[in-house]
């Protein structure tokens, strides 16, 4: 008898170091109380919740993407930023990229498979067979103006200072308008302010300047983000936007291929008691 043992205790091992490994895997959110209780909630409210904001980048891939979306319930939705200084810098690594990840799985399901613009003519440099082709399209405010060396001004790098921040701040208006004309589907990290001037976020984001960037996405049908981490929007941007009207979409805008603490969009969804009429999905 005690031969026979071997093999199976073997295998126990062998089982147990599978199974801590899976729960380990930094791609799958972690199976906490707390994170199961957070996601019955939203299904009691009949929310289906899905994230717009995966990059493909940092190790996150497409099969990572589905295996999270299979093991959590929430679904993904796969995208790449484009523009001349990002991966996506043409409209053949465009299409290289559309090819991989909007392929259907070998079950038939496919994910939603978007861009992230960064260039504000990127609407011309697309080829529109190519465009037709993506579920939607997301853009945020963060990049404006030049640095010394010529190159777009990235908002939120460290060195970023800003000396006339309401002579400032009315530019990044007219930039924040300019962008919800482009044709876009969801506005990311709505009211993003540099570090620099963040703490002045009341000041700056006055009640008439939230009403003028929220009733362009209204009527366009632009989504405002809600973004794993951010600290934008504020409640009070999020608490006009419900009663004007508007719709939402999550984002986590991952840089690796981790999990964020969704904390944030579970805190969203009950302060706004959002109910499933309130979240974009694509047309
Ligand atoms: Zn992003």
């Amino acid at each position: 008898m005690p031969p026979m043992r071997i093999p199976i205790l073997l295998l126990s091992a062998g089982l147990c170091l599978t199974l801590t490994h899976a729960a380990e895997l930094p791609f799958l959110y972690p199976q906490s109380d707390a994170f199961r209780q957070q996601l019955a909630k939203t299904k009691l409210r009949n929310i289906v919740l899905i994230d717009y904001h995966i990059h493909i980048r940092g190790g996150m891939i497409l099969e990572k993407a589905i295996r999270r979306q299979d093991q959590s319930g929430i679904k993904s939705a796969v995208l790449e930023n484009f523009g001349r200084e990002w991966p996506l810098s043409d409209n053949a690594k465009l299409k290289g990229f559309i090819d991989i990840h909007a392929q259907p799985q070998p079950d038939g399901r496919r994910v939603p498979v978007g861009i992230q613009v960064n260039d504000r003519d990127w609407f011309t440099q697309i080829d529109p067979a190519l465009r037709q082709r993506l579920d939607y399209v997301l853009a945020d405010t963060m990049i404006m103006g030049l640095t010394a060396e010529g190159t777009p001004r990235r908002l939120w790098l460290p060195g970023v200072t800003i000396g006339d921040p309401a002579a400032w701040m009315v530019e990044y208006m007219a930039h924040n308008l300019r962008i919800l004309d482009e044709p876009i589907s969801i506005l990311a990290n709505p009211t993003y302010l540099p570090p620099c001037i963040a703490g002045r976020y009341d000041e700056l984001w006055t009640e008439e300047r939230m009403r003028q960037l929220i009733a362009k996405a209204v009527s366009k049908g632009i989504a405002l983000e809600i973004q794993a981490g951010s600290d934008f929007p504020k409640p009070a941007f999020l608490k006009l936007a419900k009663t004007m009207g508007a719709k939402f979409s999550f984002g986590s805008n991952n840089f690796n291929d981790k999990t964020k603490d969704l904390a944030r969009w579970f805190d969203t969804i009950e302060l706004l008691d959002l109910k499933p009429a309130d979240c974009w999905l694509p047309k």
